[in-house]
């Protein structure tokens, strides 16, 4: 099974990061770079895991996880905050946006593969 990821960023190098790194390791990967295109994507290819960056232009982070938990049609996949934000108020605002969970920016290549599988579904093949 291959996941599907769904990143939602408007840094051109970090959408590179993350594509590469995502892609290296045979994930599937979606790119938006504004928060109504992600929520579209959303609905449209139903991901596995979205990484959500906070800081975007026009709608930020915290009303694109709200708006995405608050739609009936939502696929329910884990979404992850990306955030570069290192305050403790701003992680307790991830999760009481909706956000499963956050990794912290700048992005580490050697360990950014880990931090976000912790939030993926096993995949469903009917074994234990
Ligand atoms: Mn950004």
């Amino acid at each position: 099974m291959k996941y599907k990821v769904l990143v939602i960023e408007d840094n051109e190098q970090n959408i590179y990061l993350m594509d590469f790194l995502l892609r290296s390791r045979g994930f599937e990967v979606i790119q938006a770079r504004d928060g109504m295109s992600g929520i579209g994507m959303a609905r449209e290819t139903a991901p596995d895991l979205i990484l959500l960056d906070i800081q975007l232009p026009g709608m930020d982070g915290y009303a694109v996880a709200e708006q995405l938990i608050g739609d009936p049609a939502f696929c329910k996949a884990p979404i992850v905050a990306v955030t570069s934000y290192a305050m403790v108020g701003d992680k307790e605002k991830v999760l009481a946006a909706g956000c499963t969970g956050y990794i912290e920016k700048p992005i580490d290549p050697d360990t950014f593969i880990e931090s976000i599988s912790r939030f993926l579904e096993p995949p469903r093949d009917g074994k234990e």
